[in-house]
């Protein structure tokens, strides 16, 4: 299993720092909650209004194997475009409203595909708001991986990350 981590940090530090960015280390594995992380190299990630890719550290666990991956918390897993361009996509479209102008209508047709499939996960049709609250990625066509947890364990930094549903 390898998770999504989810921190609050600034993509432009991470932009004029490179892989010299201070992560900080979560305290324990999000997968088993083993106590230790090993740093594991980064991969480069995009995201919309930074000109380069990033680059996300990488934490692997000795005691399940997982390769964990940091990511801004600004920015769902699979997207490029930030939460809150997506969510105003799919609210002016909920609201029985137009495309936004200022995007691309392919991208914001797939976010509300996305969105159709969450809405429905749990039956009856849900409204956005509830997946927000919910921390549901809203746009997402994952149905294994939906929803954000929080990992409580940092005395000044809040973790979240993005389990798999477990199967029945
Ligand atoms: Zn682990």
């Amino acid at each position: 299993m390898s998770l999504i981590l989810y921190l609050s940090v600034d993509c432009s530090e991470i932009s004029r720092n490179g892989k010299g960015f201070g992560w900080p280390r979560p305290s324990r594995c999000p997968g088993c909650r083993g106590p230790r992380l090993w740093g594991h190299g980064y991969v480069l990630r995009f995201f919309d209004g930074t000109a380069d890719a990033l680059w996300m550290k990488r934490w692997r666990c000795p005691d399940c194997g997982a390769v964990h991956t940091m990511r801004p918390d600004t920015h769902w897993r699979g997207f490029w475009a930030d939460q809150a361009t997506i969510l105003a996509s799919l609210e002016s479209k909920e609201s029985g409203r137009r495309w936004l102008a200022h995007l691309g209508r392919e991208r914001q047709q797939y976010w509300w595909r996305g969105f159709a499939m969450q809405r429905q996960f749990e039956g009856a049709v849900r409204t956005l708001a509830a997946l927000v609250e919910q921390r549901v990625i809203a746009a997402t066509h994952s149905l294994t991986h939906r929803e954000i947890r929080t990992l409580g364990d940092a005395p000044h930094r809040i973790f979240a990350f993005t389990p798999p549903l477990r199967g029945p």
